[in-house]
């Protein structure tokens, strides 16, 4: 059975792809005026009721916050340009032999694949530990002929 997709709020995305996000103006009180880089685009963020008073992170853009040590918040979410929209988050591609890329692993296990073989590899480990499920897959594809690129 497939894993859904779970953002575990890492806040990655955001520190990396986040930095093309610049804040020209203060237009109000909780509204800016911001340009985004990637796509040369413009838009104006609103920053929640919630995150009003959130100290912005240092790295990456400024309307990462985090409320937690462990999790990171979106101090705009509603208003966020098309980039963090269309984003996919992807912690793992793997390829086959040939290297066409085979699947995309979204937050930690998170696979998208058409290969039934890798569907069939990925879903025997339902439910292990994280560093056991690691190990084991990583075996498991480099027997199999597949390569993986991990992005963490
Ligand atoms: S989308 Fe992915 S990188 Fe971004 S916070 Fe969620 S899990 Fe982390
Ligand atoms: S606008 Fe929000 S979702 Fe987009 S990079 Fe900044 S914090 Fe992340």
């Amino acid at each position: 059975m497939a894993v859904p997709f779970t953002c575990t709020d890492c806040g990655r995305c955001c520190a990396s792809l986040g930095r093309s996000i610049s804040i020209e103006r203060r237009a109000t009180g909780r509204h800016y005026d911001c340009r985004e880089a990637v796509r040369r685009e413009t838009f104006r963020a609103e920053v929640s009721e919630e995150h009003r008073l959130a100290v912005p992170s240092l790295v990456g853009c400024p309307f990462l916050v985090w409320p937690s040590p462990e999790r990171s918040a979106c101090a705009c979410h509603g208003t966020r340009p098309r980039l963090c929209r269309e984003y996919r988050c992807a912690s793992m591609r793997i390829f086959d032999a040939d290297g066409t890329e085979r699947g995309h692993v979204g937050g930690r296990r998170s696979l998208l694949t058409d290969d039934p073989a890798l569907r069939a590899l990925w879903d025997a480990g339902e439910g292990e530990e994280e560093a056991v499920w690691r190990e084991r897959i990583e075996a498991a594809l480099a027997g199999t002929g597949y390569r993986a690129e991990w992005y963490d």
